[in-house]
C-alpha cells in the first residue's frame, strides 16, 4: 500500500446568496444567504481532496459557519499525517478531537474521500459501494408562501425538470392545508410531494391540518413538529407516512427511530450527518430497516452536490427517494463537473474522486491553513 500522508489543509470560506430572495421556513425564519466553508486536503503525494459543509444559517439545526471553521481549527491538527484513505480511522481521529459537531466534520471527511477517489482512479461512487443505474430524481425546495403563489413556484420547478416537490409548512394548520392543497392541484403522474414543517407544528396544529385536507392527496409528511416525543405522539395517530429529517442526526437517532418505529424514512442531508463516512453507514442502517432516503444536504453549492450525487448513487431505487439539487439554490459555483440534470435526474460522473474541479478564483485565499 503506497504510502499516503495528510500533509496540508487549507480553509476556504464563501457566501453563497439565495437564489429565490428570501426563503421562509416555519417560525418565522427567514435566510438569504448562505455561508459557505471548502477545505482542500493536500497529501504528500500532491492529491488534492475537496470538501463543503454549508449550515442552512444558524436556526436550522445546532450548526453554525462559524462553528465549521472553529470545529476545523480544533480537529485539523490531529489529522496531519494520518492516511485519508483510512476514512473511518479518520473520523475517530475527529470524533476524538471534537466531540459531536458533525457540520465540521463533513467538509474534511469529503475531502477524504476525493483524494480515495483520486488515489485509485475511481469515483467516490464506487467506492461506497458501487453505482447503481438509478437516474437520482431531484427535488425542489418551495419556501413557505401564500398558496397560490406556492403553486405558482411547482409549477416553475415543474417546468425546469423537476419530478419531486418539498413544500414548507407549519405556522396555521387552515392555511397549511391550503398551501398544501394549492401546490399538489396540478400534481402530474410521476411527481411526488414531502410536505415539510421543519419540526414547526404542535401535534394538535398537525392533527388539525391533516383532518382539513381534501381525501387523497399523495405526500409524506416530513418533520411535523420538533420533538422526539411529538413527533412520535402523531405517529401513533395518523397514518400519513412521516420521514424525519432534522431529528435524524446520527448513528443512535437513526437506531431509535427505527427501534420506535417513529417514521418511515429519513433525510440525509450530509453536513447534518457529518459527511459520507457516517452518511454511508446511515444509508446501511436505513436499508436494513426498509426505510426511504432522500439524499440531501442541508445546501451548499457544487462540491456539496457531488456529494449528495455519489451517495445518492448508491441507494437502490426503491429506497431512494430523491436528492436535492442545491446548486439551484444559490448563485455563487465554486466548482464544475459532469453533473448535468436531464428532465429532472442526474447521474454521478465517472471522474475520479468526487470528479469536480474548484474554480480557484472565487474561493480566493484560505482563511486558514493546519500543516
Ligand atoms: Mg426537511
Amino acid at each position: 500500500m503506497q504510502n499516503l500522508k495528510i500533509q496540508k489543509i487549507d480553509v476556504f470560506q464563501v457566501n453563497l446568496p439565495y437564489s429565490g430572495g428570501v426563503y421562509l421556513l416555519s417560525g418565522g425564519r427567514e435566510y438569504r444567504s448562505f455561508d459557505a466553508t471548502i477545505v482542500r486536503v493536500t497529501t504528500n503525494t500532491g492529491i488534492e481532496g475537496w470538501g463543503e459543509s454549508t449550515p442552512w444559517g444558524s436556526t436550522y439545526v445546532a450548526a453554525h459557519a462559524l462553528g465549521v471553521r472553529s470545529g476545523i481549527a480544533e480537529i485539523a491538527p490531529s489529522l496531519i499525517g494520518l492516511d485519508p484513505r483510512r476514512v473511518d480511522r479518520i473520523n475517530e481521529a475527529m470524533d476524538f478531537a471534537l466531540v459531536g459537531h458533525e457540520h465540521a466534520k463533513t467538509a474534511l471527511d469529503i475531502a477524504c474521500w476525493d483524494i480515495f477517489g483520486k488515489s485509485v482512479e475511481m469515483p467516490v461512487c464506487e467506492l461506497l459501494g458501487g453505482r447503481t443505474s438509478v437516474r437520482m430524481p431531484i427535488i425542489s425546495s418551495i419556501y413557505v408562501g401564500d398558496p397560490d403563489e406556492m403553486r405558482r413556484r411547482v409549477a416553475e420547478h415543474r417546468a425546469k425538470g423537476y419530478i419531486g416537490h418539498s413544500v414548507k409548512v407549519g405556522d396555521d394548520p387552515a392555511i397549511d392545508a391550503e398551501r398544501i392543497a394549492a401546490s399538489m392541484a396540478d400534481k402530474k403522474p410521476g411527481e411526488f410531494f414531502l410536505v415539510d414543517a421543519n419540526g414547526g407544528m404542535t401535534v394538535e396544529t398537525a392533527l388539525r391540518m391533516l383532518r382539513l385536507l381534501p381525501q387523497g392527496l399523495d405526500f409524506v409528511l416530513e418533520a411535523p413538529c420538533a420533538t422526539w416525543r411529538e413527533c412520535v405522539s402523531l405517529r401513533r395517530r395518523t397514518d400519513v407516512p412521516i420521514i424525519f429529517d432534522e431529528l435524524a442526526t446520527n448513528d443512535a437517532s437513526i437506531v431509535q427511530i427505527i427501534a420506535d418505529d417513529a417514521a418511515d424514512g429519513i433525510g440525509l442531508k450530509i453536513s447534518k450527518n457529518g459527511g459520507l463516512t457516517k452518511g454511508r453507514r446511515h444509508r446501511d442502517i436505513c436499508l436494513a430497516a426498509g426505510y426511504t432516503v432522500s439524499v440531501q444536504d442541508t445546501v451548499g453549492s457544487d462540491i456539496a452536490f457531488a456529494g449528495i450525487v455519489h451517495l445518492g448513487q448508491t441507494v437502490p431505487e426503491k429506497n431512494l427517494r430523491c436528492i436535492l439539487e442545491c446548486r439551484d439554490m444559490v448563485t455563487t459555483k465554486v466548482a464544475d463537473g459532469d453533473f448535468e440534470v436531464t428532465e429532472g435526474r442526474v447521474v454521478a460522473p465517472d471522474a475520479p474522486g468526487l470528479g469536480i474541479t474548484p474554480r480557484l478564483d472565487v474561493l480566493g485565499a484560505p482563511v486558514a491553513t493546519y500543516s
